[in-house]
């Protein structure tokens, strides 16, 4: 199964993403943590990419779609896979549907004024990507690996305001594209983890 999750920044996709995965055995491509391992190996793409996400702003799509293409050539998509960050706009949309057929386009539908809190309030386990928030992790240790946590840069209360803004004037309207497609699903991202994994699961079944 090919499946997508689309959400605005905070609403829990990321979260949401590693759990299927876990529980189908398909792999994850987070695009934003493929850019981020090249920052953090210093690649070239990474320089380049890194002052638009610093900023909230889209990385140019050539770059993003040259990265996604070659991932999801990979062997172990083969089987299946789940996109979390791509695509992004109506131009990556076009393109994905040029390489791969979409089976589920999960939606976690949310309420954009309350996400900025969440996401300023976000920590991320830089070494295994787990993700809390500030309040459920008071000694500041990763729970996964005892990493300690940090504030990824683009999580600073005014870059959020920007991502949430190029949110809502690029990707939200491809909510509407895949419904076109017949492929969206849309669950309440507003309730618990594990109410939003239950309604994912039983969609996908
Ligand atoms: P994420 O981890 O999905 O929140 O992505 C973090 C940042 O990476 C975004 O704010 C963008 O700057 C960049 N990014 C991730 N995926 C894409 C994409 N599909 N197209 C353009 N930029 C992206």
């Amino acid at each position: 199964m090919n499946i997508i999750i689309m959400g605005a920044p905070g609403s829990g996709k990321g979260t949401q993403a590693v759990k299927i995965c876990k529980a189908h055995g398909i792999p994850h491509i987070s695009t934003g943590d493929l850019l981020r391992k090249n920052i953090a190996d210093g690649t070239e793409l990474g320089k380049q990419a890194k002052t638009y996400m610093d900023a909230g702003k889209l990385v140019p799509d050539e770059l993003v779609i040259a990265l996604l293409k070659a991932r999801v050539g990979e062997d172990d998509c083969k089987a299946g896979f789940l996109l979390d960050g791509f695509p992004r706009n109506a131009a990556q949309a076009k393109v994905l549907d040029g390489i791969v057929d979409i089976d589920v386009a999960l939606y976690l539908e949310t309420d954009l004024k309350k996400l900025a809190d969440r996401v300023a309030s976000r920590r991320v386990c830089p070494k295994c990507g787990y993700s809390t928030s500030a309040s459920q992790a008071p000694d500041g240790k990763c729970r996964e690996c005892g990493e300690n946590l940090i504030i990824r840069d683009d999580d600073k209360r005014e870059v959020v305001e920007n991502r949430l803004k190029v949110y809502a004037e690029n990707t939200a309207p491809l909510v509407d594209y895949y419904k076109a497609e017949g492929v969206l699903k849309t669950v309440d991202g507003m309730n618990s983890i594990d109410e939003v994994n239950a309604d994912i699961e039983a969609v996908l079944k």
